[in-house]
């Protein structure tokens, strides 16, 4: 029965209180958290302070001890039965996220909560197989093992919500730490309905707590909190200066996922249609996605008949309700970031770029959708080549030569994925060689693997985040040298 407490969102209740110790808690003051879809307001939640954030450490710490000290296997069963209750509740969490941050509902369907789901079981066992042989030197054994570090701050974006929770709840979990996690106040709703989850699932009290919030309330006291032992940030570039300068003051380790302007490199020699798809692919979450591929970079003997192919098949993409199965770019999440889309496409029009496809906010009922746009005319060291605008905004630049090419791709201060299209594989291997990216994709784009490591260089990033290396971030990783023989009695 819905309460004070309680917003009913595409059907389902989601508590607006914090999860903090195994208890909701309400706090004084409320922020209003809008739908991008229909936008009118979800729901009133809690608004954190460094109060509740402290009262969230402590609870975090309290728990600490015993959740360390239970066992992989048991860890592991409990981030089972959470992936349980997603796959059971994973149509309320689509409905839901659809209508906090306007992605599509089928991708989140189909795809997004099917993946936080599985988040939750491989980091599980992850740990289970955790291990490097003993090493021996000159018959003393070396020991490596994984300590849980204590309670980890989880600070997340609002363009993937639970996804990108799941990415840091889970390992950070598995590890044997506890958690304080502070979801985007743009879409903060799966987060409180994943405490329900872990609740339902036996996940002791103090284990996962949640604090919503501003960034620069709840956010910054969480990063500068004296009880945390890791900080692990998904956001942009600003936001983690903040809060790298904050964990600095206790030399707080820091994981930082942030944003790119990426190269999608299209050479002559490429299959001109996946080419094609793939830069088309660019435009999915309304290019609210931190690894797109915003810098078209096509070699020029091929550029014409890539932007005649490109044209028409932008021109079959629909606009519209999120909700519908049909749509396939709905609007972007905030009026905020509709005017920051829409600022940098006018400086760059005013700046000679010409918009040979979109250009300019889409005109449908509610505002917030924008035309998916094509620049051309833009120079290397152009703001709209230079900075994230994180909405459906590309631009084409061409070069003659494999050298130019990676000139301009790795010519950003960004590097967090790349992305080559060439039917010459010796060409594959030096240009992927060469590019300075966490992620290089050949002839596919986003094909991801939990073992294998994903995090940026440059601005977009420090550290790395999948398999060992979450493992690694999250826990303090210990050599125990034994020296042989010398023990009193048998053995
Ligand atoms: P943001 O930096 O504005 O906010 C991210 C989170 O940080 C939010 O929870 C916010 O409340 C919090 N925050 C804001 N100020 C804070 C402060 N001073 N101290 C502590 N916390 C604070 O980012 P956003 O606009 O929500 O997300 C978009 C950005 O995220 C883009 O730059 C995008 O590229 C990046 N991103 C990166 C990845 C990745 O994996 N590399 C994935 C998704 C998004």
């Amino acid at each position: 029965m819905p309460s004070a407490h309680t917003a009913v969102v595409a059907g389902t209740p989601v508590d607006t209180r914090h999860w903090i110790g195994g208890h909701r808690v309400a706090s004084a003051e409320t922020f209003t958290d809008a739908s991008p879809v229909t936008g009118a307001p979800l729901a009133r939640l809690s608004r954190g302070t460094a109060t509740e954030v402290d009262a969230a450490v402590t609870a975090a710490a309290d728990a600490f001890p015993a959740w360390a000290a239970t066992s992989r296997a048991e860890r592991a069963r409990l981030l089972h039965a959470i992936a349980d209750g997603v796959e059971r509740r994973l149509e309320e969490l689509a409905a839901v996220e659809t209508l906090d941050n306007g992605s599509l509902l089928r991708s989140h369907r189909r795809g997004v909560m099917p993946r936080v789901a599985h988040n939750f079981r491989f980091f599980a066992d992850h740990p289970l197989s955790l291990g490097r042989d003993d090493l021996d030197t000159r018959g003393h054994t070396h020991h490596i093992t994984w300590d849980p570090a204590g309670p980890c701050a989880l600070i997340t974006p609002w363009n993937a919500p639970l996804m990108l929770a799941s990415w840091k709840v889970a390992p950070a979990l598995a590890a044997g730490n506890t958690v304080v996690l502070k979801p985007a106040e743009w879409s903060p709703l799966t987060a409180s309905l994943l405490a329900d989850i872990a609740a339902a699932a036996g996940l002791p009290a103090g284990v996962l707590n949640v604090v919503q919030g501003y960034g620069n309330e709840a956010g910054a006291a969480l990063a500068a909190h004296p009880g945390i032992r890791r900080v692990s940030f998904t956001g942009s570039v600003p936001t983690a200066r903040s809060i790298a300068t904050a964990a600095a003051a206790h030399l707080t380790p820091v994981s930082l996922e942030l944003g790119g302007v990426s190269p999608l490199l299209v050479f002559a020699d490429a299959d001109p249609e996946l080419a094609v798809r793939l830069a088309v692919e660019q435009y999915d979450n309304a290019g609210q996605v931190c690894l797109a591929a915003t810098r078209l970079l096509v070699e020029e003997s091929v550029a014409e008949d890539f932007l005649r192919r490109f044209t028409t098949r932008v021109a079959g993409l629909r606009l519209g309700d999120p909700r519908d199965e049909g749509t396939d770019i709905g609007p972007l999440i905030h009026p905020r970031q509709h005017g920051r889309v829409d600022g940098y496409v006018r400086r760059a029009l005013a700046a000679g770029a010409r918009a040979v496809v979109g250009g300019g906010p889409a005109g449908l009922p509610g505002g917030l959708h924008y035309r998916p746009t094509l620049l051309t005319e833009v120079a290397q060291d152009a703001e709209i080549v230079q900075e994230e605008v994180f909405g459906p905004v590309l631009t084409l630049q061409t070069f003659r030569t494999e050298e130019e090419a990676v000139r301009l791709a790795n010519g950003t201060r960004y590097g967090l994925a790349a992305t080559v299209a060439t039917g010459d594989r010796e060409r594959a291997e030096r240009v992927s060689a060469r590019l300075v990216a966490g992620t290089v994709w050949v002839n596919c784009f986003f094909v991801r693997d939990l073992r294998a490591p994903f995090g940026g260089s440059r601005l977009s990033g420090i550290g790395r985040e999948g398999g060992d290396w979450s493992f690694d971030f999250f826990c303090d990783v210990k050599n125990t040298v034994t020296a042989p023989g010398g023990w009193r009695g048998h053995g």
